[in-house]
């Protein structure tokens, strides 16, 4: 039986590319793998575990979190932290993720 976690990508925004939300918010956002619902979660994990991996500040060890629309657990990994739009940028065409993009 296979009891590993299903692994969604995460990003954690900070600085420059968290002005569209409240400051106080530490959030990892990620898309869940199960049912395709865009979620967060409150990071856990410290800033100093984060590695520079790729170009970018990585949490590859991840958080396991259950969905809030389908109530399934997932690994959200590796976490990705962006501090500006250009990261931003960057890290949608290293990861070929586009369900992140900012809707403006
Ligand atoms: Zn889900």
């Amino acid at each position: 039986m296979d009891r590993r976690n299903v692994e969604a990508i995460g990003v954690r925004r900070t600085g420059w590319a968290a002005l569209d939300r409240d400051p106080q918010q530490d959030t990892v956002e990620f898309t869940c793998p199960h049912c395709g619902a865009r979620d967060k979660k409150n990071a856990r994990r410290e800033r100093v575990l984060y590695r520079f991996t790729d170009g970018f500040l990585q949490d590859l060890q991840g958080e396991v979190t259950q969905c809030h629309t389908c109530k399934k657990q997932l690994r959200v990994v590796p976490i990705v932290m962006l501090h500006d739009q250009d990261e931003e940028r960057r890290f949608e065409a290293v990861f070929a993720v586009d369900h992140l993009v900012h809707s403006n």
